[in-house]
């Protein structure tokens, strides 16, 4: 067993850990962080799967992801654009295919429309919100009380308008049922990307990819960290008080004056905390879950699609293959697709035998491509879900009304205890941008409360002005 002291120990080497790590070493701050799995990057994971590589988590940056961009620029990695030359093929829920080009879906001229009312009320609703505190919007009550599937149908009786404009943040974002999310926390992710045009616009959000992987990123912090990042090491008891942390890992235990749990929220509770954390966390804690998304990888001799004129852009909102992306790597000459399958599909995907399911999924593929889809000569379901220490994908949301009832607590430290997590974010939200935003908040305000020179603020410069039953009913 090996024994530290540090001024902070940092548990979970995902991005978010990892850039809050590096922040507090620069400002002259020991860090020890302890990770459970045997790798860094968290969410964030690839392989070489017969000379493709393959991103198995987090991979795509947006030109509004300042906080990861400047990192980037920081550790001086590169990135390519993601290819998007030629038509985008819409599958309509009655299974005719269209080949298209531009922004709209191929749908009727009044879907059309509606479609553009409903983008055109969520942009004007997000530019009121702050991703920081969405539940300061005046109506922030009201709208976390009704599910996103349900505000979309008061917008509009179009069936197909809701049901695709709904997919952008359901299926696409939070990868849940629009049911079980509120209206309110449909706004945050629109707003965290600045827009919600923006959210659906795929050029912008998927943008370009990191010249060696997102996890490259992970990997070189952690390698300017050196050995102060402690691998296989979950942290299950984490003693605390006023006057420090212990934590403890599988071989090391560290003492600190501070710590960062760096984990997702869903998983808070794995550690045991004595004394027991606040009823305000417990709580808390308890209403912030994952999604689920299979991330589907499907690799061919050559990207075939492109001869053909097609992008490997594929919207279908009622397919089991939601949407499909040309996702072949940076100077690759093999052809990868992405596809996604969200939530209630991801369910019945997972009933399936493994020869079924891939069956199925290459099946519904080639309705989009064609039949070449089904050649793919590798083929990889990414399953966080089953992941010990993720259990879901893409990241964590409240369920219905969690947002406002909870979220104005969410990045409050208890005593010592500092939370830092892409899912904790505004501007980036979900998001590897949210993470590095996170980090460099978390490695902020530690800082200053390490060398006393400013008091833990408690609340993150976030106050709600809505914390009472009263102001519900208002
Ligand atoms: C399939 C998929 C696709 C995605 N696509 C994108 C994308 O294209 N672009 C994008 O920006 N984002 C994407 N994301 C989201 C992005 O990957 C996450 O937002 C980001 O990785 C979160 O970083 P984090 O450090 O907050 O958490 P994580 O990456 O989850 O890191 C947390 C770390 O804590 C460790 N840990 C957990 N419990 C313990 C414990 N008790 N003790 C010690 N260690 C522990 C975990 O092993 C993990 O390494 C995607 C995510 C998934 C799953």
């Amino acid at each position: 067993m090996t024994t530290l002291d540090r001024d902070v120990v940092i548990i979970g080497a995902g991005p978010s850990g990892l850039t809050a790590a590096y922040e507090l070493r620069k400002a002259g701050k020991t860090v020890a962080v302890l990770e459970a799995r045997d790798r860094v990057g968290g969410r964030t994971w690839s392989q070489d799967m017969d000379g493709a590589t393959i991103e198995i988590g987090g991979q795509w940056i947006s030109p509004d992801q300042t906080g990861l961009y400047s990192l980037i620029e920081e550790l001086g990695i590169e990135t390519f654009e993601r290819y998007k030359e030629g038509a985008s093929v819409y599958m309509a829920a009655d299974g005719t295919r269209t080949v298209y080009t531009g922004e709209d879906f191929p749908v009727a001229e009044s879907t059309v429309a509606e479609m553009n009312k409903l983008i055109a009320e969520m942009d004007r609703l997000t530019a009121q919100v702050d991703p920081d505190a969405p539940w300061e919007h005046p109506q922030a009550a009201e709208l976390d009380m009704i599910s996103f599937h349900h505000w979309l149908r008061t917008l509009s009786d179009d069936e197909v308008a809701c049901n695709n404009v709904g997919l952008f943040i359901a299926g696409g974002m939070l990868t849940k049922p629009a049911h079980t999310f509120s209206a309110l926390q449909a706004l945050l992710m629109s707003s965290s990307a600045g827009s919600f045009s923006n959210l659906v616009d795929e050029d912008f959000i998927l943008d370009r990819r990191m010249v060696g992987t997102m996890q490259g990123v992970s990997i070189a912090v952690a390698q300017r960290l050196g050995e102060d990042v402690y691998l296989n090491n979950p942290v299950l008891k984490l003693d605390w008080s006023d006057e420090g942390v212990t934590a403890y890992g599988a071989d090391v235990t560290v003492t600190a004056k501070k710590v960062i749990i760096a984990v997702p929220p869903n998983l808070y509770s794995r550690i045991s905390y004595n004394p027991p954390l606040p009823r305000r966390q417990h709580v808390t804690h308890q209403h912030q879950s994952m999604g689920l998304v299979i991330k589907v990888h499907a690799v061919y001799e050559t990207p075939f699609w492109r001869e053909e004129g097609l992008s490997g852009t594929c919207f279908g909102p009622s397919s089991i293959v939601q949407e499909i992306y040309d996702n072949t790597y940076h100077e690759e000459t093999t052809g990868t697709l992405v596809g996604f399958i969200s939530d209630l599909q991801a369910d019945a995907m997972f009933e399936l035998s493994e020869t079924e399911r891939k069956e199925t999924i290459l099946k519904d593929m080639a309705t989009y491509l064609g039949p070449k889809a089904l050649e793919a000569k590798v083929f990889y379901l990414s399953d966080f879900g089953s992941e010990e220490w993720t259990r879901g994908a893409y990241a964590t949301s409240y369920d219905l009304g969690g947002l406002f009832r909870f979220g104005p607590d969410q990045n409050k430290n208890v005593g010592p205890i500092y939370f830092s997590s892409s899912d904790l974010a505004g501007e980036g939200y979900q998001h590897v941008d949210g993470a590095v935003r996170m980090g460099r908040r978390a490695a902020a305000r530690i800082a200053a409360a390490v060398d006393g020179t400013d008091e833990d603020l408690g609340y993150d410069g976030v106050i709600s002005k809505f914390g009472t039953l009263t102001s519900l009913d208002a």
